[in-house]
């Protein structure tokens, strides 16, 4: 395939209140051809329906409730998520999984809602972004609980070792690979040459995480290409080969995307 896909970003509206039709006309001229929106919370499903409106053959959405929104009002939220995989363009369950990193206050209803969550995806077979944030190792036993053969996804934002890498190649999980890689004497560098194309996607967890050179700024989808010339350059291949296998194993995983 011979343009990029950015599988995980939130260009919603609240982020780019002035300019979210330019910034997805850039990604687009930038050959950044399909992005996917993970959900957060409830409000999500309308900032994805929005941006799926406007570029309908570009945004795709993932429906999903973040480990770090997690609630009291857990079993709410989840109600009416539900509601919206049958929303124009949702290919997916995202971001979901565990975040221990800012707080566990809501430790055992993050792990019910992960579950919750897995549950779904097995139920009407769609991949999963995966959040897991100082978590791997409580996440990693429930995702083995969950051993269909099915279950497929990426671990979003990947922040593992090359354990957590290794352990995703062999249950169907794709890394994805943001700008963290462009930074200097990031370790994710290393997992990319240790893993190689076969297990990458790219992302931008956009508004966040701007590759080099616009590190610190708000960050687009239209950045990809700056990520997969780095991830050429440590694996010594054109840039081009990382375009064309990044985007086979996404289109593989969020196998809904025409
Ligand atoms: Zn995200």
């Amino acid at each position: 395939m011979s343009y990029f896909v950015d599988t995980h970003s939130h260009l919603y509206r609240e982020y780019y209140p002035d300019d979210l039709e330019s910034v997805i006309r850039r990604a687009v001229d930038a050959n950044v051809r399909k992005i996917i929106l993970a959900g957060v919370d409830q409000q999500t499903p309308a900032l994805i329906a929005e941006a799926a409106g406007l570029f309908p053959e570009n945004i795709y959405g993932l429906v999903g409730l973040h480990p770090s929104d997690v609630r009291e009002d857990y079993e709410t939220v989840l109600d009416e998520l539900k509601n919206h995989f049958e929303d124009r363009n949702i290919v997916g369950v995202g971001e979901i999984g565990l975040d221990y990193y800012h707080d566990r206050d809501f430790e055992k209803e993050q792990q019910i809602v992960f579950k919750r969550q897995l549950d779904w995806a097995c139920e009407m077979q769609l991949p999963l972004s995966l959040h897991i944030r100082n978590a791997y190792s409580e996440a990693i036993p429930i995702l083995n609980q969950y051993k269909t053969g099915s279950l497929t996804g990426v671990l979003h934002c990947f922040s593992g070792g090359i354990q957590e890498a290794e352990w995703a190649a062999q249950h169907g999980f794709a890394i994805g690979v943001g700008g963290i890689v462009t930074f200097k004497n990031s370790k994710l560098q290393e997992i990319v040459v240790k893993t190689g194309l076969d297990n990458i996607v790219l992302e931008t967890d956009a508004p966040y995480l701007a590759p080099t050179p616009h590190r610190g700024t708000t960050n687009e989808s239209g950045y990809i290409p700056l990520i997969a010339q780095k991830i050429a350059e440590l694996l010594g291949v054109p840039v081009r080969t990382v375009m064309e296998k990044t985007t086979e194993n996404a289109l593989r995983i969020f196998s809904k995307i025409k």
